[in-house]
């Protein structure tokens, strides 16, 4: 009957598939603070497995760090590595409807009115210098107050209550759209929240298509099968089925109440939000729920989740206006403020047009640099040494002052940054001048078998 792959099935797939990305914690942790800083300390360590742990009092698993390897992104997509980009746009392409089924797995428990406590879901304070307790996987499903065209989106969520939650829409897409027009037709807005589900939906809500998209429709296209959904309890707004938690409720019109700080991508605690309220007025979950979580701040986690479906985007608008693009990488260190792109030898001018066109297109970078084909993005050392031997800077770097940005670069004024772009491709007089040293092609090869065969060394004993 009901079809679509749980965050359960998932989890049971990676074990048995590659037990060693997946870290599970026998004995019980306290519920704030530590799987933060243990995902954390694993990054230090360049680690990234899925990791997997209980909390003391709690009854329901904790799964957090999915999504901080690029590998396992690329699994869930069924591509390799190195096509996420180019595998997303083919699934922007290729969407498929959901369809409505009359019941599934998140509604084998129902809780309404006083008997909905979310303070019994093992809800997480992250960092010392967070407000509370906040949910950071939640996944708001909500219908357009005037079209209809449902939206997932993330956003944020602090514990308040036992049914209610503090929630910041600073993003300013599409469900704060969502919410202008219904407060301005005097209405709340009715959202479901999803609590933890196949990986292939995070990914889904992460992209950014037009207004008009249902991000539903790309999870189908991930899934390669339409999501099932369900109508809700007490709202109208259908959810997927196969979810592990949702919170049926409304974000109430015309109120506003402190919300955060809360540690954010960009690396620092945060008091900026839109400070709405959300009321909770039903939850629903399986029997044994998964409660999924997300490392917040720069985590890998974080990071690369938002990465994937906004490579893509920018991609593919930038290749529709200058066809010399090839590629794009928003790098870690970054947090989505910077971003590197390649280009195939083009006439003067191009890359610094890229450029612009860049900055119009992602309110979010702040500095950009260009570099030529022979450059990997995604080789941050290989790009700064593009910097270093290819850029003069009275020459190869614009800047254009006070843009819009978004608010959460604590650096930014009054929603205003400058835009630094960096032209570090090589002029016609430089290529005849200079040569890159290279490898011979056959001992290069000769060099990546011997590595193959890693048995013949030791390393670091
Ligand atoms: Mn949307």
């Amino acid at each position: 009957m009901l079809a679509n792959p749980s965050l359960g099935d998932y989890l049971a797939q990676l074990k048995s598939k590659a037990p060693q990305e997946i870290l599970e914690i026998s004995t019980r942790v306290p519920r704030d603070y530590v799987i933060t800083a243990l995902a954390l300390e694993l990054e230090r360590r360049k680690q990234y497995p899925v990791i997997i742990a209980n909390a003391e009092g709690y009854s329901q698993p904790i799964v957090a760090n999915i999504f901080s390897s690029r590998k396992r992104i690329a699994d869930i997509l069924g591509c390799p590595e190195t096509e996420i980009t180019h595998k997303w746009s083919q699934i922007e392409k290729n969407t498929i409807e959901p369809t409505l089924v009359a019941t599934g797995p998140v509604h084998e428990m129902i809780y309404r009115d006083s008997d909905i406590d979310v303070t019994r879901l093992p809800i997480m304070q992250h960092f010392d210098t967070d407000a509370g307790r906040y949910i950071t996987s939640g996944i708001v499903v909500a219908k357009d107050p005037e079209t209809g065209i449902r939206n997932l989106s993330y956003h944020r969520m602090q514990l308040k209550g036992p049914r209610k939650f503090g929630i910041s829409l600073h993003s300013r897409q599409h469900l704060f759209s969502y919410l202008e027009r219904a407060e301005r037709l005097g209405r709340h807005l009715e959202i479901a929240v999803m609590v933890g589900a196949h990986p292939a939906l995070l990914l889904a809500a992460s992209a950014k298509p037009g207004i008009e998209v249902d991000e539903c429709d790309i999870a189908g296209a991930i899934l390669q099968e339409p999501v099932e959904l369900l109508h809700g309890l007490t709202v109208d707004v259908e959810y997927p089925a196969a979810a592990e938690i949702v919170l049926e409720g409304r974000i109430l019109a015309g109120v506003r109440e402190p919300e955060g700080p809360f540690g954010e991508f960009s690396g620092y605690s945060t008091s900026r939000s839109t400070q709405n309220v959300f009321e909770v007025t039903a939850m629903c979950c399986r029997r044994n729920p998964v409660y999924l979580s997300i490392v917040p701040g720069p985590a890998a986690d974080h990071l690369y989740l938002a990465r994937v479906a906004r490579e893509a985007a920018i991609l593919k608008r930038l290749k529709e206006k200058i066809p010399y693009v090839k590629d794009i990488c928003y790098p870690k260190s970054g947090v989505n403020f910077h971003c590197y792109l390649s280009i195939e030898r083009a006439p003067e001018g191009v890359a610094r047009h890229a450029l612009t066109l860049l900055f119009g297109l992602d309110h979010y970078v702040k500095l950009a640099v260009v570099v030529d084909e022979d450059i990997d993005v995604n080789d941050e050392e290989a790009v700064w040494w593009a910097v270093a031997t290819r850029v003069q800077g009275d020459k190869d770097i614009i800047i254009i002052p006070r843009l819009f940005t978004i608010p959460l670069d604590p650096s930014s004024e009054r929603g205003m940054s400058a835009k630094v772009g960096i032209d570090a491709t090589m002029t016609e007089d430089f290529r005849k001048e200079v040569v890159v040293c290279k490898e011979r092609p056959q001992d290069l090869s000769m060099a990546r078998d011997i590595l193959k065969q890693s048995e013949l060394f030791t390393i670091g004993r």
